[in-house]
């Protein structure tokens, strides 16, 4: 899977997606990620990428030409269309299901915007999907586009090493995960649910899926009703007379 990062900034991306799990699968080949600098697209003599409003108002604009450019280029590149995702605050919230959608997508770019963001027309002209990461602002879309390689790159057949632990987390089925435990067996006087030490298969995933039941009523009523419209209680059978 191939992911580009149109971005200021390709450093701080590439710094921080090739360290741990995604490092190892850019290394073993599973996962491509390339940041392009925005910037070296740019035809202004003093190497600017931004200038004021039209209309006026606070802040900075990313001018269209360079992202144009930068764009066109990799399409060019490539020889074929990829999907095309702006990281902004107006965009639909990014969530497991929009993860999953997209991992079987071949070519992603994300277009990170910055200052007050973007040029509307050349998102009129390049962009497929708007991805917000939540109801908050941040300075760039750099730290939302590495979330989303995050979170999609481990849906991606070899990337982790256990194929099960993906399918089995938080989100999956409607349901937050149950607790973990490690070695020792007690800690400061709290110990491991005897269950989870009982060798009991069957035991241990009614255990958990009960543990996942409770926390997610708890934690996330919006999920636990999903998962109750999904999963109806069964009823009992009536004993005939
Ligand atoms: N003026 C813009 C607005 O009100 O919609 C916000 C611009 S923000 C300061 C700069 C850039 O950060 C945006 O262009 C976008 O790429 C990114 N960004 C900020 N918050 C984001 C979020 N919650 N999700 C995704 N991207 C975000």
């Amino acid at each position: 899977m191939n992911f580009y990062i149109l971005t200021l900034f390709p450093e701080m991306v590439m710094n921080g997606l090739s360290t741990s799990i995604t490092g190892r699968a850019i290394e073993s080949g599973k996962l491509h990620i390339e940041a392009i600098n925005i910037r070296d697209y740019t035809q202004d003599k003093h190497n600017h990428v931004d200038d004021y409003p039209y209309g006026g108002g606070a802040g900075m604009v990313m001018q269209a030409q360079p992202v144009y450019d930068a764009y066109t280029a990799l399409v060019e590149k490539l020889g074929r269309k990829p999907w095309v995702i702006y990281m902004t605050p107006q965009g639909r919230t990014f969530n497991q299901g929009i993860a999953q959608e997209l991992s079987e997508k071949e070519d992603i770019v994300l277009l990170c915007g910055h200052y007050e963001g973007i040029d509307e027309r050349v998102l009129e002209m390049i962009v497929d999907d708007y991805m917000s990461i939540g109801d908050f602002v941040l300075t760039g879309g750099e730290l939302p586009a590495m979330a989303i390689v995050d979170a999609v790159s481990r849906l991606v057949p070899g990337v982790l090493n256990n194929e099960d632990s993906a399918e089995i987390e938080t989100f999956y089925n409607n349901l937050l995960e149950y607790p973990q435990y490690t070695r020792p067996p007690e800690f400061m006087g709290k110990k491991v649910p005897d269950v989870l030490l009982s060798g009991n298969h069957k035991l241990i995933n009614e255990w958990r899926l009960e543990q996942s039941i409770t926390r997610t009523k708890e934690h996330r009523p919006d999920m636990y009703e999903k998962y109750m419209i999904e999963n109806p209680p069964k009823e009992k059978k009536k004993r005939r007379k």
